[in-house]
């Protein structure tokens, strides 16, 4: 088959920068060491039983088994308005303001399809998820940076991007809580960002993936903002709040317009996320946000089991307030790949390089605590040691 040449679209696909370490923690793990994974970004508990079992019992009702509605069954689109309202004190439409996705990272990569045309502009942080920044390329867009410095709380300086970018932009992305620098953002923060979005007509989309990973503040919602609708949207997930990754399902919410154009394309991709899914989120929202209160709780212990070793070790970092992960400062003198290569051969702990979130992640590396205490304690006296090591 080697003359079938894949599209040129997927040459906007990064480079994936992390095959070098993945062979390299396959052959010390063969040698015999101990791995102790804190690389990946995936809920290692399992979701509440109770919506695994409605999830089951969904699935046996044979009404389940035709197409489900496209936007979404009016019962979820009913839980996730009624959450917002209790939640966020925000009003939703659940039939114009509420669309259903097959996990918030389906809907992502369709808003680029929906909103973005050759050469519009889109807005990406940096470091960030990469999936904003690759859809943007497929649908032609142009992707301009915006640098998440720890000196501005990492949230973008849009003050700083030139009128003929702005006059172009489409579309701004958000994520806060932020994945993966931790960080949070005020009220003020997101008021400027949808100042900003009103000021040049483009729509303000923040993923709020981490919503309920929060130890310090209350969740927030940038639709939370008086007249926020009128320019943005919002991305939430199953995912993270609920352990439900592999249920795959999310959802926006907010202006209506950006909505429809969304379900447009959705439309014609997918036929709606399967019921039983969907009924398995209901109970979820409706029964189970005590749930989210005892993630909080471990993974506030996971993050207090491995900061008291990383602070010792004289690594720079700031202790996080949300999301499930750390981002650390590399030591001087080393970059992302070469510490997070080196502390995998002499640790076997592997962490995720912050480069791979894009060239402002570089010098940072990325911890998730999505193992039990116990490994984030002895992972954490393996990085202290190697750090000692290497800073003497
Ligand atoms: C995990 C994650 C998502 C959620 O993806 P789903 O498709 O809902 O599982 C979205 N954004 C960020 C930044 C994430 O880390």
């Amino acid at each position: 088959m080697g003359y079938i040449r894949p599209s040129s679209r997927l040459e906007a696909i990064p480079p994936y920068l992390f095959s070098e370490l993945d062979a390299r923690r396959d052959q010390v793990s063969k040698m015999g060491m101990d791995i102790i994974d804190l690389g990946v970004g995936d809920p290692d508990l399992p979701a509440p039983k109770a919506v695994a079992e409605a999830a089951a019992k969904a699935v046996l009702d044979p009404a389940s088994h035709s197409y489900p509605p496209y936007e979404g069954t009016s019962d979820l689109k009913k839980a996730i308005a009624r959450y917002y309202k209790e939640r966020f004190n925000v009003i939703l439409d659940p039939d114009a303001e509420v669309l259903v996705l097959g996990g918030s990272k389906e809907g992502i990569a369709h808003l680029a399809t929906a909103l973005v045309d050759h050469d519009d502009v889109v807005l990406v942080p940096d470091p960030a998820y990469p999936v904003y920044e690759v859809w943007a390329k497929f649908c032609g867009g142009r992707v301009v940076h915006m640098p998440l410095l720890e000196k501005n709380g990492f949230f973008p300086d849009l003050s700083l991007l030139d009128k003929e970018t702005c006059s172009k932009a489409k579309l701004l992305w958000l994520c806060y809580p932020n994945n993966p620098t931790t960080a949070t953002a005020s009220a003020a923060d997101f008021k400027e960002a949808l100042d900003f979005a009103s000021r040049h007509n483009l729509v303000a989309a923040n993923d709020n993936a981490y919503a309920e990973i929060q130890f310090k503040h209350s969740p927030t919602s940038i639709l939370s903002l008086p007249d926020a609708k009128e320019n943005a949207i919002e991305f939430g997930s199953f995912s993270k709040t609920f352990d439900m990754c592999g249920f795959r399902l999310g959802w926006a919410v907010g202006n209506h317009e950006v909505l429809d154009a969304l379900k447009a394309v959705k439309k014609n991709t997918d036929s709606g996320v399967f019921t039983a899914v969907q009924e398995a989120g209901r109970i979820a929202l409706e029964e189970h946000m005590d749930f989210a209160n005892s993630l909080r709780v471990t993974y506030k212990e996971r993050r207090d089991a491995i900061i008291t070793e990383i602070a010792q070790a004289g690594l720079d970092f700031r202790i996080p307030d949300a999301t499930f992960f750390i981002w650390i400062r590399v030591p001087a003198g080393m970059s992302s790949s070469e510490f997070s290569l080196r502390l995998l051969e002499e640790t076997g702990v592997v962490v995720t390089p912050g480069n791979g979130f894009g060239p402002y992640g570089e010098g940072f590396f990325r911890i998730s605590l999505t193992r039990d205490k116990k490994r984030l304690a002895e992972a954490g006296r393996k990085i202290r040691g190697f750090v000692r090591k290497i800073t003497n």
